[in-house]
């Protein structure tokens, strides 16, 4: 392809993109495909001889997108949203074109200094002290795994990335049992051993409870064990459910423990004023994640990482050989030696097209708009009177069962189930569950870059529908 058919070609696909975006609706969200049937219409071999743009995006278009699950559909209520924005998207197209390593200052100074800047100005923005300083990570598990790695290397009486860990490792951390999964992946791949991480009971709301964790960190004490880290949760993924900060902090502060914050989904809510409650305690935090690429409009991959002490950090994970050395070297960043990857993404570029775009304001006002359109949405529910929400939270999760006093748990369980795979397979909106204390839990994550409440209304007709379709076929 020269740079003329280039030329024509992206035209075209920037007319392509922005008529998905601004029809993403007609689609489906969820592909209607079973596992293999994409694959079978690919050719076993790569070919042997050069294809035309005009043919390969033709079979995007037949092969690809028919089996793509539309992340970007306003009626897409599952996980935690992947969010994109026009600006987000324009950026990672000129981040594509400059194709830069972003390793060391000077492999691309102007995106080593961006990153400084825009991290500050979202840590000014969401009010968090002076003392942190921010790196952009590619995700939240890359940035816990980042926390427990330079923690092991502080509470090891030798280094462990000199000596390796032998015979075993006495250090523990802890996280409540309904932490997200990449703490145990963390764990298990820093050779802290699964056996040491201590998963802590919750409370009522699903946050940790922190009378049980003081408690097993003094047991563990008593028994030779070294606390080595606390990850909270701010937002846990099953429920949101918003973990004490500040009594984690006290904790973690007596026993000198590290104390990694983990609020993926739910850190873009400091960015509102009235929110700045969820973080008292951050004094006491030695780091902290949140994702951008969740629910602030920048696309995947987007994490930024806050740490108090970056020379910890630096200290974990630095390498100096020669062919990187630079005359600079004392007085710059090189973000390569502030995690794991050498090469990095220009992901700064993205984040400072969307928060200019929107302006602070902009995305304070969508955010509220989601806390609102959740409202009105647990409103609904609370007025159902065979619905029940889980694990009430002040946020935009909100997690529903259908119930009825006649039914067990467990057939109730299965109803639910049915129900949203009901919904589901409409490919109208797209809903996912999880269960809590074993009761199966329908998630309605109420965060697209475009949601309106005509969305919403959508959504609960359509399950309202699918609800009654099923009790009237369990009736029959
Ligand atoms: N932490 C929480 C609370 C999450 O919900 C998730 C993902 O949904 C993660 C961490 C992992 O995020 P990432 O995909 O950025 O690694």
């Amino acid at each position: 392809m020269n740079y003329s058919e280039f030329r024509k070609n992206a035209h075209s696909l920037v007319d392509w993109m922005a008529d998905y975006l601004e029809k993403k609706e007609i689609h489906s969200v969820s592909p209607k495909v079973s596992p293999g049937e994409i694959a079978q219409k690919l050719p076993d071999h790569a070919p042997e001889h050069p294809e035309n743009f005009e043919d390969i995006f033709k079979d995007f278009e037949k092969v690809i997108l028919p089996g793509m699950t539309h992340w970007q559909h306003p009626k897409f209520f599952g996980y935690f949203p992947a969010n994109n924005s026009a600006p987000s998207i324009l950026a990672e197209m000129l981040m594509a074109t400059l194709g830069a390593q972003c390793m060391s200052w000077l492999t691309s100074p102007a995106a080593t200094e961006l990153e400084t800047k825009v991290t500050e100005w979202l840590r000014k923005s969401m009010g968090l002290l002076p003392e942190w300083t921010g790196v952009i990570q590619d995700t939240a598990s890359t940035a816990t795994l980042c926390a427990l790695l330079t923690a092991r290397e502080k509470y090891t009486q030798f280094s462990v990335n000199d000596r390796g860990i032998f015979p075993s490792s006495p250090l523990r951390v802890y996280c409540s049992t309904e932490a997200h999964s990449s703490v145990d992946k963390a764990v298990k791949i820093s050779g802290l051993g699964i056996s040491n991480l201590v998963k802590i009971p919750v409370n009522a709301d699903f946050s940790m409870n922190t009378q049980a964790l003081k408690q097993a960190i003094q047991e563990d004490i008593e028994q030779g064990y070294i606390p080595m880290a606390v990850v909270s949760a701010l937002g846990t993924t099953g429920s949101c459910a918003l973990d004490s900060i500040e009594d984690i902090g006290k904790i973690c502060a007596e026993f000198s423990v590290w104390h990694h914050i983990d609020a993926a989904y739910a850190g873009t809510a400091l960015l509102l004023p009235e929110c700045s409650d969820l973080i008292r305690g951050q004094e006491m935090a030695d780091s902290f994640v949140f994702n951008p690429h969740k629910w602030m409009f920048t696309n995947f991959d987007c994490s930024i990482m806050f740490i108090k002490d970056p020379s910890a950090l630096i200290n974990t994970f630095a390498i100096n050989p020669e062919y990187l050395k630079t005359s600079h070297d004392e007085e710059v960043r090189n973000y390569r030696d502030w995690g794991i990857q050498l090469g990095r993404r220009f992901r700064a570029l993205k984040l400072w097209f969307v928060i200019r775009t929107y302006g602070v304001s902009g995305i304070r006002a969508k955010l509220r708009n989601h806390l609102q359109l959740a409202k009105k949405v647990k409103n609904w529910m609370e007025r159902h009177e065979n619905i029940e929400i889980i694990a009430p939270n002040e946020l935009n999760v909100i997690c529903f069962r259908y119930v009825d006093k006649y039914m067990k748990l467990e057939q109730l369980n299965i109803l639910n189930a049915a129900w949203m795979k009901a919904v589901n397979d409409t490919g109208e909106a797209f809903f996912t569950h999880t269960k809590l204390n074993e009761t199966y839990v329908i998630r309605w994550v109420i965060a697209q870059t475009d949601v309106e409440e005509r969305h919403l209304q959508e959504a609960w007709q359509l399950l309202m529908d699918k609800l009654n379709e099923l009790k009237d076929r369990d009736s029959s």
